[in-house]
């Protein structure tokens, strides 16, 4: 394969995606048609106010939640009409996860938690790079401890591993950061970083910190539900810029409503 084939791959897309909660008065439009493409090989943040619909649109290309109308691909496999038992092998084997709460299991060793994931579907981790992803997130002398006698730092990084180990298509990551102290946030940071540099990983990665966006190769800015700017190469000022403006936006839309 060449480097162009490589960077041109689409690892996850969503098109035209509405999804809605609720009914009546309660109804929410969470997603308005929402299309977006993300490159096989690259780090991806989401980023928008609280409520623009970041958790869902990622709980949506996972397969984690349907869709209302349109389409979501993992690859080459059409998320969108999978029966259950489709979208679970799709969760098994094409998607990894790390969430803001860590979700261990507290009985696991933090090498059971890793390795849950294969024997779960029954199948034998590649030692080799089980090494190097433990190598990685450098957690080889915190293997034989549980999840209570590790730092929030560790635990995150043991999610990490987790989500690698099976070789995903795309890991999802929603606010891997936010329950982090910003010198744990940077080692989840560098290693998301890491895994894409060193392994080719995909990532998308939901953030409302300017700081950690800067470490993805492109951001998506969802405001109400919709997609409305992004950037490549982005650094912690220009995303905070960006952010100002939405702010101004919305202000002045509020402003004229009165
Ligand atoms: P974000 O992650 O950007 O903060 P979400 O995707 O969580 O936003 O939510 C988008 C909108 O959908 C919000 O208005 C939220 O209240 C609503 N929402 C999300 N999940 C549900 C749900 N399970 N039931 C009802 N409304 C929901
Ligand atoms: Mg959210």
């Amino acid at each position: 394969m060449t480097a162009s084939t490589t960077t041109t791959a689409v690892a996850a897309r969503a098109d035209n995606v509405w999804k809605v909660y609720g009914t009546g008065e309660a109804q929410v439009l969470a997603l308005r048609g929402v299309t977006a493409e993300f490159s096989a090989g690259r780090f991806t943040a989401i980023m928008g106010p609280s409520g623009s619909g970041k958790s869902t649109l990622m709980h949506c290309l996972a397969g984690l939640d349907y869709t209302d109308r349109g389409e979501v691909h993992i690859g080459d496999t059409k998320v969108t009409g999978l029966s259950d038992r489709g979208l679970t092998k799709l969760r098994r084997h094409k998607v990894g996860f790390i969430f803001q709460q860590f979700n261990l299991l507290p009985t696991l060793t933090a090498e059971e938690n890793i390795l849950l994931p294969l024997s779960i579907g029954k199948r034998k981790p590649d030692t080799t790079w089980f090494d190097q992803v433990i190598d990685t997130v450098d957690l080889r002398d915190r293997l034989k401890h549980r999840p209570s006698q590790l730092s929030g730092g560790q635990q995150q990084r043991v999610a990490c591993a987790r989500a690698l180990v099976q070789r995903p298509d795309v890991v999802f990551a929603d606010e891997p950061t936010g329950n982090l102290d910003s010198r744990s946030g940077t080692d989840v940071l560098k290693f998301l970083r890491a895994s894409v540099d060193q392994f080719g990983q995909t990532i998308v990665m939901v953030t409302h910190d300017p700081v950690a966006a800067s470490y993805a190769d492109r951001v998506l800015f969802l405001a109400d539900g919709q997609v409305v700017d992004e950037m490549f190469e982005p650094t912690a000022d220009r995303v905070l810029d960006e952010l100002k403006r939405f702010e101004e936006i919305v202000a002045a839309q509020s402003g004229g409503e009165r």
